[in-house]
Formats: structure tokens, sequence, C-alpha cells
């Protein structure tokens, strides 16, 4: 089968960002919890509440918002009061944020042959982009589609929280383009609509994603052939559980997952140990017609 278009799912599929979140998240809130004595439970009701407020898992001024800090920090700024525990979650994202073994090495192959690299997240705008630059995938990826931004604080501006010129947030060639407010995975519609921007046939297009409930589900519905990224499943993982004590997610989204899993999910093919094998499963020519 000759393919020209990859679309391929970020998150647990080119790098570990459940290992990310956990090992940044874990250590920050260790080191709060170090320092103020604070019950760790109150603290990660607290931080759900934040979270579902903004409808991400990562969300930057977080300690800002959750109320027991703020009562803590007695009206010191919070990136003083909890310099530590930020630093804390720096340094342990820098180490844990490494792609999967083999990626850029496909992604770099696919280029070569004149193949498009789609990718396409769940995860926010900037936080995307950030995993994206560090990651030097700014290129390999032809096209980004995410969500928008969260809001800002009313009283933070973009500029404010950005050290660096604008520029050094941009990519230098990768596209980045943002998918319908609202609409998320696995809405087969956001996935047609994706391969109809890039003018390609959709029989000369494979998505990967580790997701069998939203990736594959998406790309059965829309009729996409595709492989599932099986290495980079981690919803059995004893990391994953703190991610559900302090997720974003709400209540309809667990029973719509509920929901979704009762589908009995048969993916086209299976990327057992990494991404790489999906080069064995298509013939990637990069010929668009
Ligand atoms: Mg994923």
């Amino acid at each position: 089968m000759k393919k020209s278009v990859l679309i391929t799912d970020l998150d647990n599929t080119l790098f570990d960002w459940v290992d990310i979140w956990y090992r940044s998240f874990s250590s920050m809130l260790k080191s709060v919890v170090d320092q103020t004595k604070i019950d760790e439970e109150l603290l990660k009701t607290e931080i759900r509440t934040v979270h579902q407020l903004h409808g991400t898992s990562e969300y930057a001024f977080l300690l800002e918002e959750v109320p027991s800090l703020q009562k803590y920090a007695d009206g010191k700024p919070i990136t003083t009061a909890f310099a530590d525990a930020i630093d804390s979650f720096r340094q342990a994202r820098q180490e844990a944020l490494v792609l999967y073994p083999g990626v850029l090495e496909t992604l770099a192959l696919l280029k070569s042959r004149g193949c498009t690299v789609i990718g396409y997240t769940e995860s926010m705008a900037f936080y995307s982009a950030y995993r994206v630059r560090k990651l030097e995938l700014d290129g390999l990826i032809d096209y980004l589609f995410s969500p928008e931004d969260h809001a800002l604080p009313a009283d933070i501006s973009r500029a404010d929280i950005r050290k660096y010129p604008t520029e050094h947030y941009a990519f230098k060639k990768t596209d980045h383009r943002h998918t319908p407010k609202g609409e998320l995975k696995p809405n087969p519609h956001i996935l047609q609509e994706i391969i109809r921007s890039v003018h390609t046939p959709a029989h000369k297009c494979v998505y990967v994603g580790d997701s069998l409930h939203k990736d594959i589900a998406m790309a059965k519905d829309a009729g996409i052939d595709h492989a599932w990224a099986k290495y980079g499943k981690a919803q059995d993982r004893p990391e994953y559980q703190l991610l559900r004590e302090v997720t974003h997610w709400t209540d309809a989204d667990v029973q719509r997952e509920k929901e979704i899993h009762e589908r009995n999910m048969v993916p086209d093919h299976t990327l057992e140990n990494g991404f790489k094998e999906i080069l064995d499963l298509y013939d990637f020519d990069g010929k668009a017609e």
C-alpha cells in the first residue's frame, strides 16, 4: 500500500507524555508538600478543580490558583514563594523530555522520501509547541494541529510570561493550526477535515496513535488506514493513577470514555515495540496520486 501522508498523534505516540507529566508534576507536588506541610489530598482536590476550570492537566499558572497555596504565600508572588517547586518541575521535565527510540529516524526518512507528516494532538497549543521545539521536530512535522491555548489569567499578558522575544516561540518551518473549539477525538470529522486541508486523497494517508478509544476509533470511523501505537499505552501504569486524581476530565468525559470502551476496537495494524514498525507496514513513496 503506497502512502504519502502520515498523520500521527503526539502524546504517548512520539514521546512518553505520561512519564514527562508524572515526573515533572510529582516533583513539584512533593516540593510543595515538603515546604508547606499542607495535606496532599487537599492539594490534589484543589488542583483538580483548577485543571477542570481550564480544561487541561498542564496549566502553567496552577500554583497561582490553588487556594491553600494562595493562603500560604500570603501576598508574596507565587513564583517567589514556590521557587524550589517550580525549579523541580522544570528540571524533571527537562530530564524526561525525550522521543521514543526510532521516532526521529523514521520521521526523517519519511521526509527524505517526500512524504508529508502531520501531528494531531489534544494537548493545547503552547505546551504542544514547546515539546515539538525542544524535541527538534520543527520541520520534521509539516503541520501541527492542536487546540488553542487556555485563556491567560486576567492580569497577565502573553508578553509578561515570555522570557524571550516572540520569534523564539514560533516554529521555523512547521505550520501550526488549531482544531475547532470543543471538538475532540474520536470525532472523525476533524481528521477528515485535516486530510482535506492537505489536498491528498484519503487512501494515501495513514494515521498512528496510542489510544484505541480515541485515535483508532477516530481513524476507523473516518475510514483511514491506521496503526495502533501499542508501545505507548500508559493507562495501566501506576503513574497514571496520579493523573486520574488531578485530571481535568469531567465526570461527563469519564462517562464518554466508558461508553467508547464498550466498542470492541480492533486496529488495522499494531506497532508492538516502536514507531518505526510503521515502515514495515506501508510503502511510503511520497507520491500524492
Ligand atoms: Mg496519545
